[in-house]
């Protein structure tokens, strides 16, 4: 894959073809997704102060005037990182570690959710406060909503890179993000790793 590609992927592109995660899901899977660990560091979507505001904005997860600190940077990129850990838990049933759980629940603990209504009764969680607090209370709103749909169990995270992909195979069995990409290597290693024991 050529760079301005790569630069793309989790975006404009998801590895192997796949269709993204359904409904609000999607935001959250592209959350995960604003960095991927294979790539260089200073790709990161939500890196700095600046390239997370823009970010956040375009996604209409902060207000246009909202501004964001290194610290809240750093809040933000934590729990995408534990995220990514309760997808790749989704994986035949598996735990996050509990230090990822602990990162969820603290971000928890700072997320207002209110419960909003329209003319038709309509019920929708959306995020009390504003700036990174708003942000992180609309990306649990939204994980809360995909374990109750049962659709959250299908984000799984690639075994071999951290990539969210949303798993819609029949048995849900998919293990990378992609074949041609994550499996081969994932194949070739071990290959390497069986020829040089038995050598
Ligand atoms: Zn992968």
């Amino acid at each position: 894959m050529e760079e301005r590609d790569k630069r793309r992927v989790g975006e404009q592109i998801e590895p192997g073809g796949r269709p993204k995660a359904p409904g609000r899901l999607e935001l959250l899977q592209r959350f995960i997704n604003s960095h991927n660990h294979d790539f260089p560091p200073g790709w990161d979507r939500i890196g700095t102060p600046e390239k997370a505001a823009a970010w956040l904005r375009e996604k209409g997860l902060v207000a246009p005037g909202d501004r964001i600190s290194e610290a809240g940077v750093a809040r933000l990129r934590e729990l995408r990182e534990a995220l990514r850990a309760l997808a790749l838990a989704n994986h035949g049933g598996g735990r996050p570690g509990p230090a990822e759980a602990d990162v969820i629940r603290r971000a928890a603990g700072a997320a207002r959710l209110a419960v909003a209504v329209d003319d038709a009764g309509r019920t929708a969680l959306e995020p009390a406060g504003g700036g990174v607090d708003g942000a992180v209370a609309t990306l649990l709103g939204i994980l809360h909503e995909a374990q109750l749909t049962g659709h959250w169990s299908r984000m799984k995270g690639c075994r071999q890179c951290g990539y969210a992909f949303y798993d819609r195979s029949k048995n849900r069995s998919a293990t990378w993000c992609a074949m041609a990409i994550c499996g081969n290597r994932t194949k070739n290693r071990a290959y390497y790793r069986r020829r040089r024991a038995s050598a």
